[in-house]
């Protein structure tokens, strides 16, 4: 059985691809015609699920999409949902994490609880959805360590972690992400609805 994976990034495909043993998860790669889909959403349920939905409608297959964010306590929960375009350009990783810390550069360190969010949603072709979250708690620094991962990572420090996320292998970050707790949620969902 195949399902797409609503995403050109190589590192989600083979993240799906090794918690989905069973399936053939293909990436839009596969699918040049289908353009990108607007994150019009205000959660990241939403994104998720209107990005599987269009993928599944225009490839005729079961589609996973997800969205995901960095949510600052101190900031009432943001960028959230802004997190790829919270300096103002979509994807420019360093203006943003600049910009989220200048944010919060007055908050002390027993204020700066923040987490991971992930949605991660399945939709069929006949238009079926579920759509599950996977969190991964922590805290912000004031200054970035590390140069593994991407986004956030080198100023967000895990839960019962001394390192930041940009400080774990690529194999420990995955075990504990919340974009790997959320694909393991749907994982079960996406057999029984499929299997
Ligand atoms: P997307 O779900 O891939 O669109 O991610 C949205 C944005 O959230 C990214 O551009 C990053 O800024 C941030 N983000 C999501 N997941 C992570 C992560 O695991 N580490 C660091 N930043 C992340």
């Amino acid at each position: 059985m195949r399902i797409v994976l609503a995403t050109r990034n190589p590192g989600k495909i083979f993240e799906l691809r090794r918690i989905m043993a069973g399936f053939e998860v293909v990436g839009l790669e596969e699918f040049p015609h289908i353009g990108e889909v607007a994150e019009t959403g205000l959660t990241f349920a939403e994104n998720a699920l209107l990005k599987a939905h269009a993928v599944a409608a225009q490839s005729g297959l079961p589609a996973v999409a997800d969205d995901s964010g960095l949510c600052v306590d101190a900031l009432n929960g943001m960028p959230g949902v802004f997190s790829a375009r919270w300096a103002g350009r979509h994807g420019d990783d360093k203006a943003n994490l600049d910009l989220l810390l200048a944010q919060v550069s007055d908050v002390p360190a027993d204020r700066r609880a923040a987490h991971f969010t992930c949605a991660a949603a399945l939709a069929l072709p006949a238009g079926q959805e579920q759509v599950v979250e996977g969190l991964l708690p922590g805290h912000i620094l004031s200054q970035p360590r590390g140069s593994n991962g991407f986004g956030y990572d080198p100023i967000f420090v895990p839960e019962g972690e001394g390192r930041t996320a940009a400080e774990l292998s690529p194999d420990e970050k995955d075990a504990i992400s919340h974009r790997g707790r959320a694909f393991r949620a749907l994982a079960p969902i996406v057999r029984d609805l499929l299997g």
